[in-house]
């Protein structure tokens, strides 16, 4: 399973699959990708099964400068296109990919989301409603969401989140998940690991468990989940490909 996402390039869509069949190593059942050109147009595709089976359906409109993609290793629902990530709330204002269990959710379901109707078998889907919940209901924005939602989470996670309404930025968190962060130079991109993202930068920040991240495309504002900034300097790493 893996994650990929990506702020501030024109080519988004190519980033997301290259970087999924980069990941493909990793296995595994279902894929999907979310793209939004940063000026009204966005696209949701997802498939089950091989990421050519998501290439295939990934037509010539789905083109954007910022993007979400995932593969897919079902641990909360079988692998069907409904549990396949991004998932998006039932605003259609937050999408977020997942890689990891989050070992609370039906709890969590259970104390906030009675209301509210759910189209999968997953914790992730539980996570982004949530996000959507706290936005709304305490006027909060992507960041601040994020930050209240993570703050209930137990288990393992890396996540990438795109704000319908704001997609000046990409949000990133991770807790006992794998997940980098690559520099370059007008844009920036998120993986699993650095191979993903080779074709794009060979500058990458590291990120650690419980750490928020708001990506723009010329800028990584990294926070404690408390709401500290931390500042960290790119490493630099060279892959014979
Ligand atoms: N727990 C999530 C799911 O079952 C994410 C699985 C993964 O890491 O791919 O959908």
């Amino acid at each position: 399973c893996g994650i990929v996402g990506v702020i501030g390039k024109a080519d988004a869509t190519q980033v997301l699959l290259n970087g999924l069949d980069k990941l493909e190593y990793r296995g595994y059942d279902s894929a999907g990708i979310y793209v939004n050109d940063q000026n009204g147009h966005d696209y949701l595709v997802k498939r089950v099964g091989r990421i050519q089976a998501l290439k295939d359906a990934v037509g010539p409109e789905v083109q954007g400068t910022l993007g979400i993609g995932h593969t897919r290793w079902a641990t909360n629902g079988g692998p069907t296109e409904a549990n396949a990530h991004p998932h998006v709330s039932n605003d259609g204002r937050f999408y977020l990919v997942h890689n990891g269990v989050i070992t609370n959710a039906a709890s969590l379901r259970q104390q906030y989301l009675t209301d509210v109707e759910l189209h999968s078998d997953t914790d992730t889907e539980i996570v982004v409603q949530l996000i959507a919940l706290f936005a709304a209901q305490d006027q909060l924005d992507a960041k601040a969401a994020l930050r209240k939602t993570l703050q209930l989470l137990h288990g393992s996670y890396a996540f990438s989140l795109i704000d319908r309404d704001h997609p000046e930025a990409l949000y990133v968190a991770k807790n006992k998940s794998p997940l980098l962060i690559g520099k370059g130079d007008g844009f920036n991109v998120v993986a699993s690991d650095a191979l993903a993202m080779i074709n794009e930068t060979d500058q990458y920040v590291e990120l650690k468990d419980e750490e928020i991240v708001t990506l723009t495309k010329d800028a990584i504002e990294i926070e404690t989940l408390a709401g500290d900034k931390i500042s960290r300097e790119p490493f630099t790493v060279v892959i014979d490909d």
